[in-house]
């Protein structure tokens, strides 16, 4: 029996047996309905990858609170950035007989074994922000659209410079960094930025001075920004010795940081030495404020409350044998299939607008930026 058909079953019989008994199929006595029953009963199973990043930590709660309210249990999971363990961290809540399970994988190909045991086992899954590659057993894909948040981080840096509305001509230099190669998000922000600072490093209007400018060169092992610092601290050492870098392409928040620290032990900051333009991502606390304080320059902010409440509802609507909204049905194939995926639009953050986006929003309290 597939798991549509475990939990439509009942209902299919409760219709049968209408005119035996009213009530036990349809409104019960406390005014909840049939399937609200069902969510009371069913357990979802959530496994993030790091409680290092506070993204996450804020996806893991945001995921309990949206499935709490929609009645459902939850066991959740961090996998501390170590493949194996999250493994045998969804084993166990399959084991446990969770009735679903929603997914952020730490290494996006090594997912492939266990989620065969949760189909074996008809639980649903959701792959929550990085897609799970190479296996059919993936239902559905929340999260941003992520080309954007690299074209968001390249128009970013071309407006800054000034090359966007051509009032300055260059050349520039700049440096790339992108995130963890297990990831498949990284090609996608990669991919995005690139989009738009490509045509420019043809014009010559951007130098990459260290030459580093295939994604293989770039990549930053599960987004470490102890790794990104000392990449920045070898750039400046072999390639600035006599210039300076003008913009930093950095993917996420803990590698802006680690960039700067490398940046500042350099003397960047000081009056004669300003900072370069210093991209990022997920508007973390610690960048919030670092924009606040005039270092790094922008990031891009994703809503997690809204992520996870887009997970929640498609486990909701799997659980009861209802179709997911989504809205893009085209662009994550993970080898295996394509994975039908709701896409929300991150937006570009910086010092002029991060009151409206992250405070008036209701994302942070301005007392957690004083
Ligand atoms: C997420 C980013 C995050 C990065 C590092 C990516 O998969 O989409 O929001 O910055 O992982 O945690």
């Amino acid at each position: 029996m597939t798991m549509r058909q475990r939990h439509t079953l009942p209902a299919l019989l409760c219709a049968a047996a209408l005119s035996l008994s009213l009530a036990a199929c349809g409104q019960d006595s406390e005014g909840g309905s049939k399937e609200d029953k069902k969510a009371n009963d069913a357990t979802v199973g959530i496994a993030m990858p790091t409680k290092s990043s506070e993204r996450w930590i804020a996806d893991g709660r945001n995921m309990v609170s949206s499935l709490k309210k929609a009645g459902y249990k939850t066991t959740l999971q961090y996998g501390e950035d170590d493949p194996d363990q999250q493994v045998s961290q969804i084993e166990n809540m399959i084991t446990q007989g969770v009735d679903a399970l929603v997914i952020a994988a730490i290494d996006g190909r090594a997912l492939g074994n266990v989620l065969q045991q949760a189909a074996d086992a008809d639980i649903p899954v959701i792959s929550y922000d990085r897609l799970i590659l190479g296996s059919p057993n993936v239902d559905y894909y929340a999260s941003f659209d992520n080309e954007k948040v690299g074209r968001l981080q390249g128009d970013y840096i071309l407006d800054k410079l000034g090359l966007a509305d051509g009032s300055k001509k260059g050349p520039f230099s700049i440096e790339l960094f992108a995130g963890s190669n297990d990831d498949n998000n990284t090609r996608y922000f990669f991919d995005g930025a690139m989009e738009v600072l490509q045509p420019y490093i043809d014009k010559k209007q951007l130098v990459v001075r260290s030459k580093q400018t295939r994604l293989n060169q770039i990549t930053t092992l599960r987004w470490d920004g102890g790794t990104a610092q000392k990449r920045m601290d070898d750039l400046l050492t072999s390639s600035y010795a006599h210039s300076k870098v003008d913009a930093v392409l950095s993917p996420y928040d803990g590698i802006s940081i680690g960039i700067l620290s490398a940046l500042k032990s350099d003397d960047y900051g000081s009056k004669s030495k300003p900072l370069p333009v210093v991209t990022g991502q997920d508007a973390e606390l610690a960048s919030v404020k670092s924009i606040i304080a005039g270092q790094q320059t922008m990031t891009v902010y994703k809503d997690t409350r809204a992520l996870a409440k887009v997970a929640a509802d498609m486990a909701d609507a799997v659980l009861n044998g209802k179709k997911p909204e989504v809205n893009d049905t085209k662009t994550y194939d993970n080898g295996k299939k394509v994975v039908p995926a709701f896409l929300l639009k991150p937006v570009g953050v910086d010092k002029t607008n991060y009151t409206k986006e992250l405070v008036d929003s209701g994302y942070y309290k301005q007392s957690q930026l004083d």
